[in-house]
């Protein structure tokens, strides 16, 4: 078991790709604290898992919310030893009708949420002995812009920079920050991806999310299991070398 005697914060962990990774490491040993503004969903989440994994409410937007989390979850853990920064939401728009508000909620959760959870994790993983692994979650849409989702897409290039930052940054203390950007994943997330451009594109619903699915060189869009081994190795000492780095995990999508 790779993640024996660990303890993990997943933010978003409720379901989806963060669901995926709060089991992938309980499996692997870890205890794992599933944190997440639906906290009924993440009590669920957190008791289908067992070995002691737990849940608290977590909204990234509020640094007061941030601070109690994760000193509950200290409190409760003896430490914390992985974050992993996975908590996003999705908007999109054409150029024209994007809104100060979309934007707001989408740069306040991806980008400031994830700002803060790191800094917040991290003073505490920088005392001595201590150190830790923290994986921010990025995607295919911060590597280039798309013409209706435009705000979305910088809020994970910003993601991809605030990893390379935050990587220099703390690896003298210990703490090796990195990335996962995964491609296109069946999740809630993608069923409301695929509603808006159902909306913008006139199409029926499912038909876009089938489509992305067929192009993707691997034959299938990503499953949230596909990213646990992924987020297990950046968990595990195997990393240890492996410095602000954000990894495709897209089964070529990227590539292609
Ligand atoms: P999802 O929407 O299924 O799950 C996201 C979770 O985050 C939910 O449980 C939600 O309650 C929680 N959350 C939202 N706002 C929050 C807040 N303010 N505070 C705390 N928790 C909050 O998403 P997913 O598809 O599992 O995506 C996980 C990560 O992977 C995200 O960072 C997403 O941007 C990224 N990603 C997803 C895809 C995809 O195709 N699904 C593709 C590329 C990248």
């Amino acid at each position: 078991m790779r993640l024996q005697g660990k303890t993990a914060i997943i933010t978003g962990g409720a379901r989806g790709i963060g669901a995926a990774i709060a089991e992938g490491y309980a499996r692997e040993g870890a205890r794992v604290c599933v944190a997440d503004i639906g906290l009924a969903a993440a009590e669920e989440t957190a008791a289908r898992i067992g070995n002691g994994a737990f849940a608290l409410a977590l909204d990234v937007t509020k640094i007061e919310s941030i601070r109690a989390c994760v000193a509950e979850a200290e409190r409760r853990m003896g430490g914390i030893g992985i974050l992993v920064n996975n908590a996003a939401v999705f908007d999109m728009a054409p150029w024209g009708e994007i809104t100060q508000q979309s934007y707001d909620v989408i740069f306040d959760v991806n980008v400031k949420g994830l700002l803060f959870m790191l800094q917040e994790v991290s003073e505490s993983m920088k005392r001595p002995g201590k150190g830790g692994k923290i994986i921010n979650f990025a995607s295919q849409a911060g590597r280039r812009g798309e013409p209706l989702v435009a705000v979305y897409c910088a809020s994970k290039a910003a993601v991809i920079s605030l990893t390379q930052s935050a990587g220099l940054a703390l690896i003298k203390h210990g703490i090796n920050v990195n990335g996962i950007s995964p491609g296109v994943v069946d999740t809630p997330m993608w069923d409301h991806v695929d509603s808006l451009f159902a909306k913008y594109e006139g199409r029926p619903l499912g038909e876009k999310k089938r489509l992305v699915g067929e192009g993707v060189p691997f034959g299938r869009m990503g499953k949230p299991e596909d990213h646990v081994g992924c987020a297990i190795f950046l968990a595990s000492a195997e990393s240890d070398y492996v410095v602000a780095q954000t990894y495709n995990v897209d089964g070529g999508q990227w590539m292609s």
